[in-house]
């Protein structure tokens, strides 16, 4: 009975998984071998496999509407084919092609094979450029996909391989083949009707139709939406569900918030906050009061001040008798945070409730670094241990083994990139001994300069909360950058260095980065701080910082440019983070088109610190075949050129770059996102998220959606959605 009842009802992602392509007419040893090369081994590969392009027999790909110089797609068939011998030993293979209506000739150099491969009669679709070559038109090296007999008005193309021996008219025809066998029982849709009503998502099996083979364009666009909406929802659900589950099972401090230490910081600063740090304050402090423990992104482009709203948390922990500890990625960067902060906090007195003879004492700040050592880091770890210490500024030293605390109640990690994930969950681990078999957590604030667009926010960093601080505090004097290309920019680049440098400011230069070898790029360091010493800026004090010096010296050369004892500090990319000189208001990066956008980002905060206006040149050598009559193009840079808003360029980024990078860590192989983008699909990645939150809301670790799990558990690795496994 059962059998009989599995064997009508409709397909899941499991069933389609289970049937192996050899039982798709056509597929034999031979061809399963070959799907198998490119990863098709079943049913859901082969439907997940999508079209990476669809042409319109009926309006669009006409040889008539070509335009010369610009890349397009035309659907012909082939005429006739000859090949030849240049004067050069080149091969050239010859096809004229028509549609019918026109005609167009192809070229192909150095593709013997060709010949053989464009039949005359076939049918092909062919992109590329097509240019006017002696008063016809021609396209010379165009990507060819052989559509083969292929009816029907939308032909779907396929990602075919050469080397496997696979085209995308045999992908076509097994993918029909997959759906219709699938016909009878239908597909299962696991997304709730309603989700699918509201959201306007047309249901599942129309979508896997409808993408392969479409009537229309719009309704290739309608199945698409719904497909990503699916890839997008299944991540939110092991995101959203991991998010809650972690409030679920671990029991937080309820923190006092509103007390009498915080008002005497805030109102003993010098200047008012800015909306933006308001409001991140109180999201902060909502969480801190909360009976789970926090679990929050703080992110704000260089300069917004999140070192207050850090600090801000941390007092929030001593004020209730806890402690509170700030993690640096760096010695140096520790040191000036200790140093800051200690500022900032001078005069503040905190309540000792260890029943000591004085009730209120000095409020304790101490550094906790790899160089802090014998007798002065027993003092601190007994202090850190016995409570009197209240806020702790390090390195990861923090959590290094043996380092106990007595309560530790908020925990903040700046620039979180350089931190992994199990150093953070060490970090978490510090908490007070468990209770009733649930650890007692401290609240987690993770700080990051780098902005990321808030689709991607919401998808890498989706298990988190976020806040950001999108709004820099007043009176910063935007800093001027500028492009330079030609060698007689670059020695104005070197004279607005000299009299900068003049006028009693300093100036960073950034040395090319070289990805591959760190031995290099010192190197090219060196190579450049004794041209410029020699050459270019002779006279000035300059300093070299790269990172194969030993941390000592890294610091003696850091403290002498912050004394002002050096004019100009060349360096690598180890003055990326967080350095923090008021007085240097020039930065030069040479050879800025290997940098991110991001990253020169983050460099050119550096400058524009102070109250002097400061400049930032960024230094390009034009390539040595480069036209000296054409303008060079280089998206990045321009970006930087026309904007300084971080938030602004993470957009322009992932518009740039795709979401690939940003992916890679946190999604692989099957639960990738093949349609989905988080930078089309920007909509789309909130619905997602909103009905995910939902979902999980409802019913934690789905045991009424039995067929979202259950699709969880087939593309997601175990540990990826551990938390349906729990409770
Ligand atoms: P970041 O977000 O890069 O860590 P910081 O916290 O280091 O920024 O702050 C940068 C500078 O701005 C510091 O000198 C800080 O004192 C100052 N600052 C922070 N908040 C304000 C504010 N609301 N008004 C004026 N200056 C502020
Ligand atoms: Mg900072």
């Amino acid at each position: 009975m059962s059998e009989a009842v599995r064997a009508t009802s409709p397909l899941s992602l499991r069933d389609l998984d289970q049937i192996g392509v050899e039982r798709l007419k056509g597929v034999g040893d031979r061809k399963r071998a070959s799907l198998a090369e490119v990863g098709i081994n079943t049913v859901y590969d082969l439907l997940t496999t999508y079209p990476r392009r669809w042409v319109d027999r009926t309006n669009e790909a006409r040889l008539s509407d070509l335009v010369p110089g610009v890349e397009a797609l035309v659907l012909v068939d082939v005429r006739s084919v000859t090949k030849r011998l240049t004067k050069n030993r080149k091969t050239m293979v010859t096809a004229v092609v028509g549609d019918g209506v026109a005609r167009m000739t192809v070229v192909f150099f150095n593709q013997p094979w060709r010949e053989r491969q464009l039949q005359s009669d076939a049918t092909i679709a062919l992109f590329g450029k097509a240019e006017v070559y002696r008063g016809v038109l021609q396209m010379t090296n165009p990507i060819v996909d052989m559509i083969g007999d292929r009816t029907g008005k939308i032909v779907p193309i396929y990602p075919q391989s050469e080397k496997a021996q696979l085209s995308t008219w045999e992908v076509a025809g097994w993918v029909e083949d997959a759906l219709a066998k699938a016909a009878p029982r239908g597909m299962l849709d696991p997304v709730p009707a309603e989700v699918r009503t509201r959201f306007g998502l047309v249901g599942r099996e129309r979508a896997f139709r409808a993408i392969h083979l479409p009537e229309s364009m719009g309704e290739k666009e309608q199945a698409r939406r719904r497909l990503a909406f699916d890839e997008l929802l299944r991540v939110q659900l092991v995101l959203v569900g991991r998010k809650r589950a972690y409030e679920r099972e671990s029991r937080g401090i309820r923190h006092t918030i509103g007390g009498e230490l915080v008002a005497r910081f805030r109102s003993a600063l010098p200047f008012a906050l800015t909306s933006a740090q308001l409001r991140t304050i109180a999201e902060i402090e909502a969480d801190l009061a909360g009976p789970h423990p926090m679990h929050r992104l703080l992110q704000g482009d260089v300069g917004a001040g999140k070192t207050l709203v850090a600090v801000a948390a941390l007092l929030t922990a001593v004020e209730g008798g806890h402690q509170g500890a700030l993690m640096a990625p760096t010695e140096v960067l520790a040191e000036q945070h200790a140093s800051g902060i200690r500022r900032l906090l001078d005069g503040l007195v905190v309540q000792d409730k260890s029943g000591s003879l004085f009730p209120s004492r000095p409020l304790r700040v101490e550094l906790l670094a790899n160089r802090v050592t014998g007798v002065e880091r027993k003092r601190v770890l007994a202090g850190l241990a016995d409570g009197s210490i209240d806020i702790a500024i390090g390195t990861h030293a923090l959590i290094q083994q043996g380092v106990d605390y007595k309560s530790l109640g908020v925990v903040v990690i700046d620039e979180q990139h350089r931190f992994g994930v199990e150093q953070r969950a060490a970090l978490r681990d510090k908490g007070s001994a468990a209770d009733g078999g649930q650890a007692i957590v401290p609240d987690v604030l993770v700080m990051t300069a780098t902005p990321i667009p808030r689709t991607a926010a919401m998808t890498v960093y989706g298990d988190l909360d976020v806040s950001v601080l999108d709004e820099l505090p007043p009176g910063r004097i935007p800093i001027t950058t500028q492009w330079a290309n030609t060698p007689l920019m670059e020695e104005m680049v070197w004279a607005d260095v000299l009299s900068e440098i003049a006028a009693g400011r300093q100036a960073y230069v950034v040395c090319p980065l070289i990805d591959e070898s760190e031995k290099l790029e010192v190197a090219s360091a060196q190579e450049t701080y004794d041209r410029l010493r020699l050459v270019d800026l002779v006279g000035l004090r300059l300093g070299l910082l790269h990172g194969r010096m030993t941390s000592i010296d890294k610091d003696a050369t850091m403290d002498r440019f912050r004394r002002g004892e050096l004019d100009v500090l060349v360096a690598t990319t180890v003055i990326e983070v967080g350095v923090d000189v008021p007085n240097a208001t020039i930065m030069v990066i040479l050879d800025a088109d290997r940098f991110g956008i991001a990253q020169l980002h983050q460099l050119r905060g550096r400058v524009g610190r102070g109250k002097h206006a400061s400049r930032c040149w960024l230094v390009t050598t034009p390539k040595e075949d480069a036209d000296p009559n054409v303008a060079e193009v280089n998206p990045r840079v321009e970006a930087l050129v026309a904007s300084t808003d971080g938030f602004h360029l993470a957009e322009v980024d992932l518009d740039l770059r795709g979401e690939g990078t940003l992916m890679s860590t946190s999604q692989k192989g099957r639960s990738d996102l093949s349609l989905a983008s988080l930078r089309r699909d920007r909509e789309l990645v909130g619905l997602a998220r909103e009905a995910a939150f939902e979902v999980i809301d409802s019913d934690p670790v789905l045991q009424r959606h039995p067929e979202l799990a259950d699709e969880l558990r087939l593309l997601f690795s175990a540990e990826d959605e551990a938390f349906l496994f729990k409770s």
